[in-house]
Order: structure tokens, then sequence, then C-alpha cells
């Protein structure tokens, strides 16, 4: 199904993306950002940082009590992380689209996931679930500042309408 867009600008989202330390630690960084780039997305933020406990906590609070919990936490501090904000129409689901599950072994060929990972843990990516989420992680790792809103001069070959 085609959907129109009177207003292209009602449907510009942000999204969040946490290359993982298993992105880091299998040199995937530039082939995972370069995807996103291809793709289309618009880099709004993008910087490097260690993870603290309670941010992991946070994050992470739907699996707290999950016994795997602190595997995960441990896992995610391995080596700093790399987090960026993304923009695009409906960008939350285009990225989550291109992530693919959360088992990589499951993941189909294609997605980031599906390409790099045989593992539900060592994933390589976090992306935010849906809009509403984007906006709460959006600010848990990133300052009003760090976020940047620039002109894109192929935004108009990017998206018609449609
Ligand atoms: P996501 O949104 O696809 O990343 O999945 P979730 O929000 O359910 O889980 C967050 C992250 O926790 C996943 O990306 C995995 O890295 C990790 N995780 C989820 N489920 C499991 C599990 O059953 N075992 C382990 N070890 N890690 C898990
Ligand atoms: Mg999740």
């Amino acid at each position: 199904k085609v959907i129109f867009f009177n207003n292209l600008s009602d449907f510009m989202e942000k999204t969040l993306v946490i290359l993982k330390p298993s992105a880091i630690q299998r040199s995937l960084v530039g082939e995972v950002v370069s995807r996103f780039e291809k793709k289309g997305l618009q880099i709004v933020g993008m910087k490097m940082v260690s993870l603290s406990d309670a941010i992991l906590e946070e994050h992470y609070a739907h699996l707290k009590e999950k016994p795997f919990f602190k595997r995960i936490k441990d896992s995610m501090q391995v080596t700093p992380v790399i987090v960026m904000a993304l923009e695009g129409l409906e960008a939350v689901d285009v990225v989550r689209m291109m992530t693919g599950p959360t088992n990589g072994r499951k993941a189909h060929p294609g997605t980031i996931r599906g390409d790099f990972s045989v593992s539900v843990q060592e994933n390589i990516v976090h992306a935010s679930d849906s809009p509403e989420s984007a906006a709460v992680e959006l600010k848990r790792f990133f300052t009003e500042e760090e976020i940047f809103s620039y002109p894109r001069p192929t935004f108009a070959n990017l998206y018609a309408n449609d």
C-alpha cells in the first residue's frame, strides 16, 4: 500500500541506534553506519560513550528481572559504544526493519543482525522499537545540543511524497 504524505514533516522521525560492543569489537562500525547512510537516513547525532550501570538499568529496565540481565549489562560495558540519532520518514520502522529481530540466528539475511550476528545477546545494534521509546531513548543518550538539524541537498531525491 502506498501512503501519500501531504506533509512530509508530520512523518519525520528520529530514532536511536546503539552500535554495541559486538559491533566495535568486530570492526563493524563503518559497515553498519554505511548501511544507514546509504539507505537515506540522516545522521543527526553521533558519539562514543561508556555506558554506566545506571543508564543500562534504565535502558534495559524491561529485562531487569531476567536471569541474563547481568550478562547483558556486562556485555554492554566491555567496550565503549557508539550512539547515533538517525532521522527520516518513518525512521523508527525503517531502522528496525534494517536491524532485524533480536536473535541473529533467526534474523533474515539482508538485515544487520541477519548478516553479522549468530547470537541473541551479541546482536551488533540496538534500535528503538517505537516513536514513543525513541523519544525517551534519544533523551537518555543525547542532550538537546547534541542533536542537529541541517539541510540535506538530496532530500527531494530521497522522498517524493510516497
Ligand atoms: P531488541 O529490542 O531486539 O534489542 O530486544 P529486547 O529489547 O528484547 O532485548 C534487549 C537486548 O537484550 C537484546 O538486543 C539482546 O542483546 C539482549 N537479550 C534479549 N533477550 C535475551 C536473552 O534471552 N538472553 C540474553 N543473553 N540476552 C538477551
Ligand atoms: Mg528492545
